[in-house]
């Protein structure tokens, strides 16, 4: 059975409630913030490098259509993977946009406005270096918190996110399972290869999440015989007693926020569904994914609201927060935490 620590705050994208998400910026906010984990989404660049975005396509976190316009695929969308790390840091990247009738509209107004000040990509070292800078400089112990984003699309296009990103763990001495760090990922059978096979081949063992996603999400997919690749249904993770599969080889999931907790159409009233009894069950943690105050889940009026039904009704380890600062602030007021 895995120690019951503190719910812990991971910055979901850094302090992204603030700053553009994934940016340095956002990074330092949410660390002064006092996250204990901060959160890092990986691609490859075509020449093999690992950087910090979110999506797998550039065109609604920067400035790629009019700076390289003849490089979009044929779906007219721009994917991380086409280009080169040098070309990536040309770009200028900016807080969550879409286009709407031929023009850039802001997914959350109330947040940094899209398309100003110049905030750019960085690498995964890169932002291993801010951390373990931080850390050095404050004398604190902040984690992180990477995610091995659509493996079978690099896979796809010949490049090995997972092996590539634990070996930059390792080099900058994330090794054992007590170092402050969890792995996490959407894909099944990579979440098993990642334990079963990388880990103990770079003599490493750190500390692993699967993901829990919807299956129309479609975020995995697999290779057929014959070469294509077609949606891996991942509807199975939901299941009552799916997670004794996954406990073999997961020290925790990340579930999204409904999935653990839903309002009671008749009573009104939070009601945890099985997930966490079952995961806390088989020892395992549960950090349900994403607190935003500016898009709340259904039938909840308030981010308080729903650190209350999650943190106080569904007993969850620990939450990725767009909010940091006012999930920690949440927490202090309930005794949870150090004031
Ligand atoms: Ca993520």
């Amino acid at each position: 059975m895995a120690i019951r620590e503190r719910p812990v705050v991971i910055a979901h994208r850094g302090a992204s409630g603030y700053l553009p998400e994934h940016s340095f910026a956002a990074k330092a906010m949410a660390y002064a913030m006092g996250a204990d984990f901060l959160e890092q989404d990986l691609h490859m660049t075509r020449d093999g490098e690992i950087v910090v975005i979110h999506d797998t396509w550039l065109d609604e976190l920067t400035d790629v259509r009019t700076r390289f316009p003849g490089r979009a695929r044929e779906d007219g969308r721009f994917l991380v993977l086409d280009f080169t790390l040098a070309e990536l840091r040309s770009l200028r990247m900016t807080e969550r946009f879409e286009m709407r009738d031929g023009r850039p509209v802001q997914v959350y107004p109330g947040r940094f406005p899209t398309g100003t000040a110049d905030f750019r990509i960085q690498t995964f070292a890169e932002e291993l270096e801010l951390v373990a800078g931080l850390n050095h400089a404050t004398g604190g112990r902040t984690g992180i918190y990477p995610e091995i984003k659509v493996p079978w699309l690099h896979r796809r296009e010949g490049l090995d996110l997972a092996t590539a990103m634990l070996t930059v763990l390792r080099d900058h001495g994330y090794r054992r399972r007590e170092d402050p760090v969890y792995v996490q990922c959407f894909d099944p059978m990579e979440v098993i290869r990642v334990r079963t096979e990388l880990m103990p081949a770079l003599g490493i063992d750190l500390r692993v999440v699967q993901l829990i996603g919807e299956p129309e999400w479609e975020e995995t997919w697999v290779e057929t015989p014959d070469g294509g690749w077609h949606p891996y249904d991942d509807g199975w993770l939901q299941e009552p007693g799916a997670l004794a599969r996954v406990a073999e080889v997961a020290d925790g999931i990340g579930p999204q926020v409904p999935m653990v907790i839903r309002t009671d159409p008749v009573t009104g009233r939070p009601t945890p569904t099985h997930l966490v009894a079952e995961a806390h069950a088989l020892g395992m943690e549960v950090h349900p994914y994403t607190l935003r105050a500016d898009a709340l889940p259904a039938g909840f009026t308030s981010l308080d609201a729903l650190h209350a039904a999650l943190f106080r009704v569904a007993d969850v380890d620990g939450v990725f927060s767009d909010f940091p600062d006012r999930t920690i602030a949440w927490l202090r007021a309930e005794g949870r935490r150090p004031g």
